[in-house]
């Protein structure tokens, strides 16, 4: 029986186990795939237990994604270069931190050309995409979040502009991403980001807005980019993309990317 997990918190209605437990009976492995939610300091109990049970992986999410760094064995260069871990994994008898958030970020923009982007935010799925951004060498790349501070300290970090949020509707790119909540299913839901002159710009052929959020599928940041002839990404093909890479970690094994997405759409229509 092999055992894995997400740890966060809160944890909410996380899609991880729904997704693990399906990978898993698809791939033929025994095993089961738990939720630990743990408030803020409680990452040496859940590390000890990795050590002392053999747990075979985890997710990591907020608010541990960085406290987790100095209580693995090896880091990727990956996990370093972002500075936060959101997979757990053994390489034989070494814990090891990965962050697979860059990858499934990057997945849905390969073999695609931009000429700029304008990353919205300035939290932990804007610096995912600042660090992917960088792997796909775009020419020009600009953040933008409503406390200026927190985006030149990024902006400095990823050696790319910052752009005044009261500027963002103006600011020339073909690559518009969404690393923020607006437009998310609760409080923010229904609002959009960008102002609608932004959607004016970009080079028709390759212009793209990509919103990491999936709940709802369709925001309404999406929905008048697309009236406005823009090509559009939901944030679901990331979530898939970078569970898919935990899963190679941690099973050598791969799952269907149109299966899992169906399974999730319908467990996000169950879930309403
Ligand atoms: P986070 O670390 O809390 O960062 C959120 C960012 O949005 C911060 O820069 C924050 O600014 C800004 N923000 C918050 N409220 C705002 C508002 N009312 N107006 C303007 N800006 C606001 O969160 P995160 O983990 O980066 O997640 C951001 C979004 O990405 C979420 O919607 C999440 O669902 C999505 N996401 C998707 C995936 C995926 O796999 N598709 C993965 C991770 C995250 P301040 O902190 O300066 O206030």
């Amino acid at each position: 029986m092999q055992l894995y997990g997400i740890t966060g918190h809160p944890l909410g209605h996380s899609l991880s186990p729904v997704l693990h437990n399906w990978a898993l009976q698809q791939a033929g492995i025994t095993g089961a795939y738990l939720a630990w939610p743990l408030p803020a300091g409680r990452m040496p109990d859940l590390v000890n237990a990795v050590r002392t049970l053999h747990i075979q992986g985890v997710s990591v999410t907020i608010p541990h994604k960085e406290a987790v760094m100095p209580l693995v064995d090896s880091l990727t260069a990956r996990a370093r270069a972002l500075g936060a871990v959101n997979t757990l994994y053994w390489d034989q008898d070494v814990l090891c931190g990965d962050n697979t958030d860059v990858e499934g970020f990057v997945t849905p923009l390969r073999g695609r050309v931009f000429t700029g982007a304008l990353v919205l935010g300035a939290g932990g799925a804007a610096r995912a995409a600042l660090a992917g951004l960088r792997e796909l060498n775009l020419p020009a790349v600009a953040v933008c979040n409503h406390n200026r501070e927190r985006a030149q300290k990024l902006a400095d970090e990823f050696e790319v502009r910052c752009v005044d949020w009261e500027e963002r509707g103006a600011y020339e790119a073909d690559l518009l991403i969404n690393a923020t909540p607006l437009g998310m299913r609760g409080t923010h839901e229904g609002r959009n980001p960008l102002p609608p002159e932004a959607f004016t710009r970009g080079h028709v052929n390759t212009r793209l807005v990509y919103d990491l959020i999936y709940t709802p599928l369709t925001t309404r940041f999406l929905a008048e980019a697309e009236a406005a002839g823009w090509q559009t990404q939901e944030g679901l093909a990331m979530f898939i993309a970078q569970a898919q890479a935990q899963f190679r970690l941690w099973t050598g094994r791969e799952f269907s990317e149109a299966e899992a997405r169906t399974l999730l759409l319908r467990e996000l229509g169950r879930r309403g």
